[in-house]
């Protein structure tokens, strides 16, 4: 049986939002249609393997749909291996999400910004202090499927997600500096670290 979540479990969660509303990346995501995974899911999809491995162990391409597939939501793969739900709809995925953690009490608050403690997450700024690089030009911002950079991967345990120096905190998603392929990497990452790190919280709480 699946360990259960900590709202699962009872324990108080509040959501903190920047924006005004949550998800706009998975409605933006798979031409808003929702590329959430991928049937080929592997370690070597992204730019750091030896990290993702350990979370990709835990947290498959199957464990995701079957996380999914409890909310209700029913999948299907083309045929290059990227998994969209039936309604090819990427609304269909933020609304399971979204139902599921109205259902547990989970609470909501937007337009708050979170302030990270800077030794958890500061970049090696004097390295990058005589880089430069000459733009050319920019896309549109709608072209940008993924965000580089992040949290230096070093800091954090990639058995629990959670950053070496400080008790209680855990990341997931981009802010850790985890790129994959297109074609539904990047959204595994996301839950796949998120389930990963709501196991791990599950365990150091004691709940
Ligand atoms: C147009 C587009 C298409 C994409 N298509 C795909 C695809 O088909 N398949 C795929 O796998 N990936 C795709 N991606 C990438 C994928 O959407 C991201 O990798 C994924 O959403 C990352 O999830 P996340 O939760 O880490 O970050 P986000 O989805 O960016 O969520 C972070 C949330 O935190 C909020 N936030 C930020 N800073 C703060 C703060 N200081 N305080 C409080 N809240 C804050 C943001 O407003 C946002 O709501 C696409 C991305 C884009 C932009």
């Amino acid at each position: 049986m699946r360990q259960p979540s900590r709202p699962r479990l009872g324990a108080a969660v509040t959501l903190l939002e920047a924006g005004s509303r949550v998800g706009q990346n998975i409605l933006a995501s798979g031409s808003r249609r929702c590329n959430l995974t991928h049937t080929g899911v592997a370690p070597d999809a992204y730019d750091a393997p030896e990290f993702v491995a350990p979370v990709l162990a835990e947290c498959g391409c199957q464990d995701v749909l079957a996380f999914f597939g409890d909310l209700g939501l029913l999948t299907y793969a083309d045929d290059e291996g990227r998994v969209y739900p039936v309604t090819n709809a990427a609304n269909s995925v933020l609304d399971v999400l979204r139902l599921e953690y109205a259902h547990l009490g989970v609470v909501e608050r937007f337009e708050f910004e979170v302030a990270l403690p800077g030794h958890t997450l500061s970049l090696d700024t004097p390295a990058l202090a005589h880089l430069r690089l000459p733009v050319t030009g920019t896309g549109y911002a709608v072209q940008a499927q993924v965000t580089r950079g992040g949290a230096q991967l070093a800091g954090f345990d990639p058995a629990t997600i959670a950053p070496r120096v400080a008790r209680g905190v855990f990341a997931a998603g981009e802010v850790l500096d985890v790129d994959g392929r297109c074609g539904g990497f990047n959204l595994h990452w996301a839950w796949a670290s998120g389930i990963v790190a709501d196991k791990s919280a599950v365990r150091q709480g004691g709940l």
